[in-house]
Order: structure tokens, then C-alpha cells, then sequence
């Protein structure tokens, strides 16, 4: 629907404008890095912007290792839209071989960032790893590439919101005839972000407050737990790059005990191994997928951003109160 939509839009347009007929030319050439943020520039973008998306859907941008028709969509683009926050570990070195012109805006920009959680071994490098000897069990092994904040800003809709104005801002400084389309674009789809938050926060105030503990495999949920109130924890850091150690799930299978957690998810862009494992020690059912890092491909239920909150807030829910 949304497609004809916009051929309409268009087809009127060309009518009104008397161009010459070209569907095929966008204005502006747009290079996301992951498909969450794709879909914002889709929608910001509408009929006038032609989204390439780097990191497929159920892709992991942690460890994402580019193609060269990535460096190639780079070169051509009129704007590169990047998370920012160290998210995506593969794109300066990309951008830099890509020898791209465009403005590379990163969308987070202006977002309180969180903290990533105090991790042992954060102090990294010049210590080396203590063991379990002196009572600090280190769990990940090596050396982290991520920054000192939480890069999954996107998991709070109220972040997303300045996403899309970044993305809206962007848009007009690189497409200056196009500015009042992006603006009326971008209207339009804060007030359905707008109306998917007010539904978000009435479905978790539904879930008691001792069941709001769960389980999923790496810390992409900070932004969700601070702002709608459920407690997120995870064997993994907010990276993917290093794999729990079996000190990580013994100390996650403890704390599962101990908080009583209600429901365990496995993530659409990791391996379901750990959490299987992780399940089978505890006795808690695995309660469906969660979509942390990426999109589904347009048959799967998180095809768009409004749909991935939707689906994992459902998700979560039936999980808990077993409806
Ligand atoms: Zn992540």
C-alpha cells in the first residue's frame, strides 16, 4: 500500500511538475549502514531517496565485514547515514577507502548516551587478565572494540525520534528543494513513533514489577530498560565481537537464581546456542526471538522499525504472562 502510495505521490508530482519522466532518479542517493536505520531514511526519504543498506537485515553490524559494493555505494552517495557510538566498527576504515565526498552524519548525535555497563576487564590493556583467584571473575576474554557508551540508542523510541530529525536535517542540507517533502515526511512519522511509544509504556505497566527480569544474549536492550522499566540481562557485552566465557554463564546462570528472571529470548543476529544452554541450566522455556541489531526481511515479523518494537514487546509479554 505504502508503494503505491508513493507512486501516486509521485505520479502526480511529475504531472504537476512536468518533469521528464525517470522513476527510476532519485534526488538524493542515501547509504545507511544498517537496515534500523534504513527504514528511518525510508520514511523520511519517501518517493525522493534511494536507501542502500549496508549491513543486511538480520545482519550484526559488530561484525560486519564490508563488500566492495559496499565502498562502491559509498562513492556514489549524497548522504551516508552511520549510529555513531562506535556501533559500527567496520565504517571509518570503509568511508576512508571509499574516497566518498558525502556528509557522513551520525544519527545518534544529540541522544543522552548511556554508559556501557561496568564490564571487568574494561580496564583493559595494561592489566592483564586477573583470574578468578583474586574474587574478580573476568569474563570477556581480549579486548573490546566498543566506546564507553551504549551504541543501541534506536531500542529507545524516544531516541529515535532524534534519529529521524537528524536523518530529516541531513536530508534537507544535502537536498534543498526536497526540504518541505522531508519535513512533512518526518511529521508524519514521529506521530506514529509517538503513538508506538504510548502503546510501548501501557503494555510494560501491565507486566508486575517482580516478573520484569529477563534474559536475552547480549546487552542491546539499556536503552528499553531505562526507559520503560524492565531489567535486561545478558552473557554478553554491547558488543557481539567477544564470545561469553563459561565464567560469564556460570555468573548469568546465578543471577538468574537469584532475581528470579521470568522469560529468556534469543536474538534474531546471534547464534541461539548460548541462550539454549543458558535456558537448559535454569529451567526457563525460551520465549521467542527478539529483533535487537536489525530488521527481518520483509516476510519476517520486524520487516520495520514500528514493527521490530511491536513484535518484542509482544513477544516479551506473552513470555511473562503466558498469554
Ligand atoms: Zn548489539
Amino acid at each position: 500500500m505504502f508503494r503505491t502510495l508513493r507512486l501516486a505521490t509521485y505520479a502526480s508530482l511529475l504531472t504537476l511538475g512536468g518533469l521528464a519522466a525517470s522513476a527510476s532518479a532519485a534526488e538524493l542517493k542515501v547509504v545507511a549502514s544498517f537496515s534500523i536505520i534504513a527504514d528511518f531514511a525510508k520514511n523520511v526519504g519517501g518517493y525522493r531517496a534511494e536507501i542502500a543498506t549496508l549491513v543486511p537485515v538480520d545482519g550484526d553490524a559488530h561484525v560486519y565485514e564490508p563488500r566492495p559494493a559496499d565502498a562502491a555505494a559509498l562513492e556514489q552517495a549524497d548522504v551516508v547515514l552511520t549510529n555513531g557510538l562506535q556501533f559500527e566498527g567496520f565504517m571509518s576504515r570503509l568511508i576512508e577507502t571509499s574516497g566518498t565526498k558525502a556528509p557522513v552524519i551520525e544519527v545518534s548525535k544529540g541522544i543522552e548516551p548511556l554508559k556501557a555497563a561496568e564490564e571487568e576487564g574494561a580496564q583493559h590493556e595494561s592489566e592483564e587478565h586477573a583470574t578468578a583467584e583474586n574474587g574478580h571473575d573476568h569474563g570477556h576474554e581480549g579486548h573490546h572494540h566498543h566506546g564507553e557508551f551504549d551504541p543501541h540508542a534506536w531500542q529507545s523510541i524516544h531516541n529515535a525520534k532524534i534519529y529521524v530529525k537528524n536523518i530529516a536535517d541531513a536530508f534537507c542540507q544535502a537536498d534543498k528543494a526536497g526540504c518541505a517533502t522531508y519535513a512533512a515526511n518526518s511529521e508524519a512519522y514521529l506521530a506514529k513513533l509517538g503513538e508506538l511509544e504510548a502503546e510501548v509504556k501501557a503494555a510494560i505497566d501491565a507486566i508486575p514489577q517482580d516478573k520484569r527480569t529477563i534474559i536475552t544474549s547480549h546487552d542491546a536492550f539499556g536503552y528499553f530498560e531505562h526507559d520503560y522499566g524492565l531489567k535486561f540481562i545478558a552473557p554478553e557485552s554491547i558488543s557481539t565481537e567477544a564470545e561469553a566465557s563459561a565464567a560469564d554463564v556460570a555468573r548469568l546462570v546465578d543471577q538468574v537464581k537469584e532475581e528470579k528472571a521470568s522469560a529468556i529470548f534469543v536474538e534474531s543476529i546471534t547464534n541461539p546456542r548460548l541462550i539454549e544452554q543458558i535456558a537448559g541450566e535454569t529451567g526457563l522455556k525460551v520465549g521467542g526471538t527478539l529483533y535487537s541489531d536489525a530488521l527481518s526481511g520483509e516476510d519476517g515479523p520486524a520487516a520495520t522499525y514500528i514493527d521490530m518494537f511491536r513484535y518484542n514487546v509482544n513477544t516479551i509479554k506473552a513470555a511473562i504472562l503466558g498469554s
